[in-house]
């Protein structure tokens, strides 16, 4: 994508009369999907090239995904978006958000290369699911992929780790990894009556994708190896079994968040905001201080998966609370 491209997509404003989140897709439905689904204007589409960061000897690219467009509404269920709205404003950004990235991150570790997160697919928003373009445009074929690591469940980091017809994967050398609280979650028969109607669809299309990988998925734990110098780091709120994962190599670190800090000005200043999209959101609050305060402590880089491209940069105490600082 070009600079000019992300600009004005950065530039739009997200209101509910623009766009049309939670109604499905035609195309998911046919694909058995049903998902909670956005019908937003049609973008032109450039390739977004990656952004390269080193850990040590591990080299970390961030690779677009594309951008989510999510009403503020449904993001800040209990915050009026007046003072949301004042938020953004204070930072800089369009009074009524933004659209919201999609970073996944290819890491070059011991001979593999590892993805953390897969992206959409084509069916869950028509501006997402843009990994496998980006990821050819810079030269890095699908087959050489070996392992994807899944910060957790949500259609926008898994979905994508199927093919475009559905029915076979992405990446075909790849093994999987997902925390097993995750794991038992996304795939236990209850779960899509027990989440709210939004996300009812979405964990129907979820189990169905686990159980059509479910031979190549290694489950793990918190502080397990999921990688070589990759770790995984539990922070539950967001999902039952949401993991970050922190890369270490020659005494530097680097935590990939997931979903737990999702956006560059209230993740930040207001970290006490319930999040619509954390099934547990006291959990979710709870979670992301304690990432924050471990951040700021010992002074380690942040990618967050939403934040705004490439989303990776640094974090400051600022008052009572934090700011985060690109780099
Ligand atoms: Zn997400």
């Amino acid at each position: 994508m070009t600079e000019r491209a992300i600009r004005e997509q950065d530039s739009r404003k997200i209101t509910g009369d623009d766009t049309t989140l939670w109604r499905p897709h035609r195309r998911a439905v046919l694909a058995g999907l049903g998902a909670a689904i956005a019908l937003p204007r049609l973008q032109a589409y450039a390739a977004t090239a990656p952004v390269t960061h080193k850990v040590g000897a591990i080299e970390v690219s961030i690779v677009s995904d594309g951008v989510l467009n999510i009403p503020l509404s449904f993001q800040l269920p209990d915050t009026p978006l007046a003072e949301a709205g004042a938020l953004f404003k204070a930072h800089g950004l369009p009074e009524g958000g933004a659209p919201s990235q999609t970073n996944v991150v290819l890491v070059k570790t011991g001979g593999e290369r590892i993805l953390i997160d897969a992206g959409s697919g084509p069916n869950f928003q028509p501006t997402a699911g843009k990994l496998q373009e980006n990821l050819e445009a810079a030269g890095i074929a699908p087959d050489s992929i070996t392992k994807v690591v899944f910060t957790h469940g949500h259609a926008d980091h898994l979905w994508g780790v199927i093919d475009d017809f559905g029915d076979s994967d992405r990446f075909p050398n790849a093994s999987y990894v997902m925390s097993a609280a995750e794991w038992d979650f996304w795939t236990h028969p209850d779960t899509p009556a027990r989440v709210p109607d939004a996300l009812k669809g979405m964990a129907a299309g979820t189990g169905r994708i686990l159980k059509t990988i479910e031979k190549k998925v290694e489950r793990r734990k918190d502080g397990d190896s999921v990688g070589p110098g990759l770790s995984y780091l539990a922070t539950p709120g967001h999902t039952p079994g949401h993991m970050a994962v922190l890369v270490e190599n020659g005494g530097q670190r680097l935590v990939v968040g997931g979903d737990v800090l999702t956006n560059s000005a209230i993740s930040f200043a207001r970290p006490d905001w319930r999040i619509g999209a954390d099934l547990d959101r006291d959990q979710g609050i709870a979670t992301r201080k304690r990432l924050l305060d471990q951040l700021t402590n010992d002074r380690i880089p942040l990618i967050g998966f939403h934040i705004a491209w490439p989303g990776l940069g640094t974090v400051e105490r600022s008052g009572p609370a934090y700011r985060f600082i690109p780099l």
